[in-house]
């Protein structure tokens, strides 16, 4: 049995559960290995059951460990069902489970307690094994890779669709299997839109362009933004992107073993609020980055995670200004003993193209 799923029934035995069901696909993942479509997995206290159907009835001979497979076609709850019987106290993943599969279990364990709960594998997962690390270093430096080739194509009239596209091309020309989101390109004053789908405006000079993308290099993703501007910088926009990468540096600065989540927010947000920016700050200043793009911990005011060694996070803040432009500068951070790691290796300083 691996580490991931003995602290997974660890947990279980804990809380005094005969049984946990993990509904949420990279959950299951990451414990057996299993990347299909559907399926369901039964942790019980010596040993785990996966549920899917005939579609990945090869597939999982190929890729999934530690657990028994039931290749289960319409009936794969009353399978389910029959297997849980005698639980009393039987966990599920209140974050992940239909209402239609929690109706279902409901009705075939009537007297069965069901437990709701929280993030339990996802705090597993926090932690990052070496293989993990390896995969997310390498989605990293394609990443990387893919900022460098897109910035000659970054010039007045080119549509911020075209970027987009062009960086989704390259990751997977560089062996990424896919994007870990779907790639922002926004210029101008749609930068002052964190989120900003790229659309068909065409890039002008003296524009913002704040590129966030990632790649997914074996299951593992990656995160970066970078902010650069088309021609020459006018003095106010240096002046607050000087600002937003002094805060991004010292937000990676803070970031050490022990350290709250929250602080770690903290610290970025007060270096922006004392310049009068504050509110043009409106979101978190990070993440967790694994089988996710946006996983455990937060780093956010209201996190409750303390950054331990082998977690990696993002450290993203940024100043939107609406209908003017916007800044997001992101780095993706190894933590370490006594310190940290920058695994995104892109220039930081302001780049005029
Ligand atoms: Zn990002
Ligand atoms: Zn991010």
């Amino acid at each position: 049995m691996s580490r991931r799923l003995k602290s997974l029934q660890r947990r279980m035995e804990k809380s005094g559960l005969d049984g946990f069901l993990v509904s949420h696909l990279k959950n299951i993942q990451y414990l057996v290995g299993f990347t299909g479509s559907h399926g369901f997995l039964l942790v019980r206290p010596c040993d785990a059951l996966l549920f899917t159907d005939f579609r990945y009835k090869e597939q999982v001979k190929e890729e999934t460990h530690d657990c028994e497979v039931k290749i289960v076609g319409r009936f794969l709850w009353d399978e389910l069902i029959k297997k849980t019987r005698r639980f009393k106290r039987f966990g599920f993943e209140s974050l992940h489970l239909t209402h239609f599969a929690y109706e279902r279990l409901k009705t075939g364990l009537s007297r069965c307690e069901l437990i709701p709960e929280e993030g339990w594998v996802e705090e597993i997962r926090m932690v990052k094994e070496k293989e993990e690390i390896r995969r997310i270093r390498r989605a990293q430096k394609i990443t990387d890779e893919v900022f460098q080739d897109v910035l000659p194509l970054i010039t007045p009239g080119r549509r911020e669709k075209e970027i987009a596209a062009e960086v989704e091309y390259l990751l997977r020309k560089k062996g990424a299997s896919g994007c870990s989101f779907e790639t922002i390109c926004a210029s101008g004053a749609r930068a002052a839109l964190p989120h900003a789908r790229p659309g068909m405006k065409e890039i002008k000079k003296g524009d913002f362009v704040t590129l966030d993308m990632g790649a997914i290099y074996e299951g593992y993703c990656s995160d970066m933004t970078r902010t650069v501007v088309v021609g020459k910088a006018t003095p106010k926009q240096k002046r607050i992107y000087q600002l937003v990468l002094n805060a991004q540096k010292a937000g990676v600065r803070f970031c050490k073993p022990g350290r709250k989540c929250a602080d770690v927010d903290r610290r970025t947000r007060k270096i922006i609020e004392r310049e009068g920016f504050g509110k043009a700050f409106g979101h978190g200043t990070g993440h967790g980055v694994g089988l996710e793009v946006h996983e455990l911990p937060g780093l956010y005011s209201k996190s409750k995670e303390i950054l331990t060694k082998r977690m990696v996070v993002t450290v993203e803040p940024g100043v939107y200004l609406p209908g003017k432009w916007g800044i997001r500068i992101e780095d993706m951070v190894l933590i370490q003993n006594g310190g940290y790691e920058v695994l995104s290796q892109s220039p930081k300083e302001l780049i005029e193209l």
